[in-house]
């Protein structure tokens, strides 16, 4: 246990460490925060004015609360000049919106304008969905830049998160988060070929669940690291943000998918499995829905999402709590690695709701706590299998154990009747069958009592497999008659049996022989065994008859 605590803790601890580090660090050193005010189109607005105009809009208000529609962003003041030696850019967080226009005023006048297509700001984005435009090198200094933003869904902002970034702060900021979407991209590839690979090997339904959620976080790392940009240079950034939806929805749905088949089925009896197969399937569904919605649906689909996302908790809260009472086996792994995505999609959906402020650090929590979540998950599988191989082997000896109680005689340990028969029957070759009964044994049992006697019928029985090779079958067939088979070359001398009992001290010294009966031939079939019985028992009733204490030999018998 303290193991396990050791390793959840340091699970925790290493979630946190990265999403608190990598945004930070991400966002450091790429560029200067710009302060941004907004002022709505009220149509027929002429940028050339309204940049002159700084007074006209709203510094104060959140840019959230104001609705979809099209806007007008301007800058703060910015007086710097964007030179061949030190290039200027602005960045800012990729949104739902139909089109950008910058309108960039230089302290000599000039305003120069670059605009976007149809495709929104495909063009612009770089890696980590952050849309980038470089600002013309002039001789004079940048003034202020005025967006003009065409159909903003307005989500969460108009403009979010500007900053003034020099090349090198862009550079700098691309290459760290192609590092970031590269190692994530890599683990769930790696992740996903190797649950796949295991998938064909164990069959477990939920290694099938967890290289669907892994398969689809990889999809989303392309989509919503902005990469799909580039793959696809002419596909819409709204599109490019429907298929980040219809992913996560994905991605959620079989997280939720893969709890449902991994732990007991003690845990998801009742409402609790249905209601996981429910918000999975809603989840899935609502990525769909937001896929398929219309442009004017786009803020309805996103709210239902994120309602829907918090449906995560109603299955997920219940499931550990469940799998605490239940003492489930794999609690402490299931709760190690769905910790961050927990927190992430709790932090996120505050996020969605405006109950905190969105951040880059939200912004890219997902596929952090998501990656933690399918590293951690690969731990629990490992751990499931374990478990359950550890099961199996138990199953196996249990089974064992069983099968050779039903074969041994409990009072000698010698094989039983219907055992010896199993095995005895079918043997190549010829075989020699002695059966040898204790003479007069009834009296022993007079002498001794019953349990005096039952302690003879073990010694002799050790006696027997002392003196067999291992080739041989011994068997108790019943009461006081054993029986022994051998193949001719490795078969035990009778005389050799009745000498050793002789001399085998009893209890109370009591004197105990035996009468040998012995048949040799083949026995591949039922009927050979019954003729090979028939004429050792013939010969143990003429060594009876003879005064016991002796072997008498049938005649072999040929083959039919
Ligand atoms: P014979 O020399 O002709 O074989 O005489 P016998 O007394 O040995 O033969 P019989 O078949 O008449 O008697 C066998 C006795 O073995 C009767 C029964 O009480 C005893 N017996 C059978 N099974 C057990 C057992 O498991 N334990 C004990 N103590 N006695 C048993
Ligand atoms: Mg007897
Ligand atoms: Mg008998």
């Amino acid at each position: 246990m303290g193991f396990r605590l050791i390793l959840a803790i340091g699970a925790w601890l290493l979630c946190a460490g990265l999403l608190a580090a990598t945004p930070a660090s991400a966002q450091r050193d790429t560029g200067m925060p710009l302060d941004v005010c907004v002022l709505r189109d009220g149509g027929g607005m002429d940028p050339a004015l309204l940049i002159h105009q700084p007074g006209r809009f709203d510094c104060g208000v959140e840019q959230h609360r104001l609705g979809p529609g099209d806007y007008w962003v301007i800058s703060r003041d910015i007086g710097i000049r964007s030179r061949s030696r030190m290039p200027l850019s602005i960045r800012w967080t990729s949104l739902w919106q139909a089109g950008v226009d910058i309108h960039t005023l230089y302290d000599d006048g000039k305003i120069v304008t670059a605009r976007t297509d149809d495709r929104g700001i495909t063009p612009w984005l770089q890696l980590g969905s952050v849309a980038e435009h470089a600002l013309p090198r002039r001789a004079a200094k940048v003034t202020r830049v005025l967006w003009h933003v065409r159909g903003a869904a307005n989500m969460r902002g108009i403009v979010l998160g500007p900053r003034l970034a020099t090349q090198a702060e862009s550079v700098r900021s691309n290459l760290l988060m192609a590092a970031i979407y590269a190692a994530f991209a890599g683990l769930c590839l790696a992740l996903l070929v190797y649950n796949l690979a295991l998938w064909v090997a164990l069959r477990h339904r939920f290694q099938l669940w967890y290289s669907a959620m892994t398969a689809g976080l990889f999809g989303y790392c392309v989509t919503s690291s902005g990469a799909l940009a580039w793959l696809l240079p002419d596909i819409a950034n709204n599109d490019r943000i429907r298929l980040n939806y219809l992913l996560l929805g994905a991605v959620g749905g079989a997280a939720i998918m893969f709890a449902r088949t991994f732990f007991e089925d003690r845990i998801y009896r009742g409402w609790l499995g249905r209601a996981a197969q429910i918000v999975a399937a809603l989840m899935a569904g609502s990525g769909v829905l937001f896929l398929l919605a219309p442009d004017v649906a786009v803020r309805v689909a996103d709210l239902t999402f994120t309602c829907v996302f918090t449906g995560l908790a109603v299955v997920v809260l219940p499931t550990l709590w469940r799998a605490w009472r239940a003492r489930s086996n794999y609690l402490w792994v299931f709760a190690i690695a769905w910790g961050a995505p927990i927190i992430a999609a709790i932090l996120r959906t505050l996020g969605n709701l405006h109950l905190i402020p969105w951040s880059f650090w939200l912004d890219n929590s997902t596929i952090v706590a998501m990656a933690a979540e399918a590293l951690m998950s690969s731990v629990a599988i490992a751990y499931r299998i374990r478990l359950l191989s550890r099961e199996r082997d138990r199953a196996m000896e249990g089974e064992e154990y069983a099968r050779r109680l039903a074969d041994t005689d409990p009072l000698t340990g010698l094989l039983n009747r219907r055992a010896f028969l199993e095995r005895a029957i079918g043997r190549p070759g010829r075989q020699v069958l002695q059966i040898a009964d204790l003479d007069h044994f009834k009296q022993v049992n007079d002498t001794l009592g019953h349990d005096g006697g039952d302690e003879v019928l073990r010694v002799f029985a050790r006696l027997l497999r002392n003196a067999v090779p291992t080739g041989a079958l011994v068997a108790r067939m019943g009461g006081e008659e054993f029986a022994i088979l051998a193949s001719p070359d490795e078969k035990v001398e009778a005389e050799t049996i009745l000498a050793r009992l002789r001399s085998t001290r009893m209890p109370f010294d009591v004197r105990v022989t035996a009468s040998i009966g012995t048949c040799s031939g083949p026995l591949r079939t039922e009927a050979e065994w019954k003729a090979l019985y028939r004429g050792a028992d013939r010969a143990l009733f003429d060594a009876k008859s003879a005064g016991r204490d002796r072997v008498r030999a049938a005649a072999d018998r040929k083959a039919a």
